[in-house]
């Protein structure tokens, strides 16, 4: 039996290296992950370190169709920033990185598990997600139905040192 397709949207970073080259290889390696269709991709941003330290990151978002379940698309993903080189030192929380993948929402599900909670529990206070993801989901709403619009301009008000541009 083949599963239905659903939407899913993750968000993209690295800080380390060559971080334009090491987005690009990951949307490579994503579209060529069985079971999963990109169908957008936001511009790449260069922005500020938020609950990190370290060189500017680089971010971008993707919207993807996947038959994956959620677990399953966790663990292609973590598969994908282990291939790219990422290291977890023991103990440093949020550490730079070559390259992180983070799962935003997965369409239909909510999730509190630590070992994926969906939506992403601290999306909504960092524009390094909010902004790409307005990019191409402007019509994207919290589960609360604040819009994408409203969630970022409450984080900059917030928190002013949060720097991100367009590339
Ligand atoms: P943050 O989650 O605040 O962005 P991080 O991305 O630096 O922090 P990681 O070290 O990459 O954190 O991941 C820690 C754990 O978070 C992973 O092992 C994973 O199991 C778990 N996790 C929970 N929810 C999600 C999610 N929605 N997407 C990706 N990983 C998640
Ligand atoms: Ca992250
Ligand atoms: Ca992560």
């Amino acid at each position: 039996m083949t599963r239905e397709a659903r939407r899913a949207w993750l968000s993209l970073g690295a800080n380390l290296g060559d971080p334009v080259a090491m987005l690009r290889e990951a949307v490579r390696r994503i579209q060529a992950t069985e079971g999963v269709t990109l169908v957008a991709e936001s511009s790449l941003w260069r922005t500020s370190p938020v609950d990190s330290f370290g060189p500017e990151y680089v971010n971008a978002a993707l919207a993807l169709e996947t038959v994956l379940k959620p677990m399953e698309l966790l663990a292609a993903m973590q598969a994908i920033e282990n291939d790219c080189g990422r290291v977890r030192p023991a103990g440093v929380h949020n550490a730079p990185r070559t390259l992180d993948i983070d799962i935003l929402a997965f369409e239909g599900v909510t999730i509190g598990d630590p070992r994926l909670t969906l939506p992403h529990p601290r999306m909504n206070e960092r524009l390094f997600v909010l902004v790409p993801l307005s990019e191409i989901e402007p019509g994207w709403k919290s589960p609360a139905g604040v819009p994408v619009r409203e969630l970022i301009e409450t984080v900059r008000e917030k928190d002013p040192t949060q720097r991100i541009e367009r590339i």
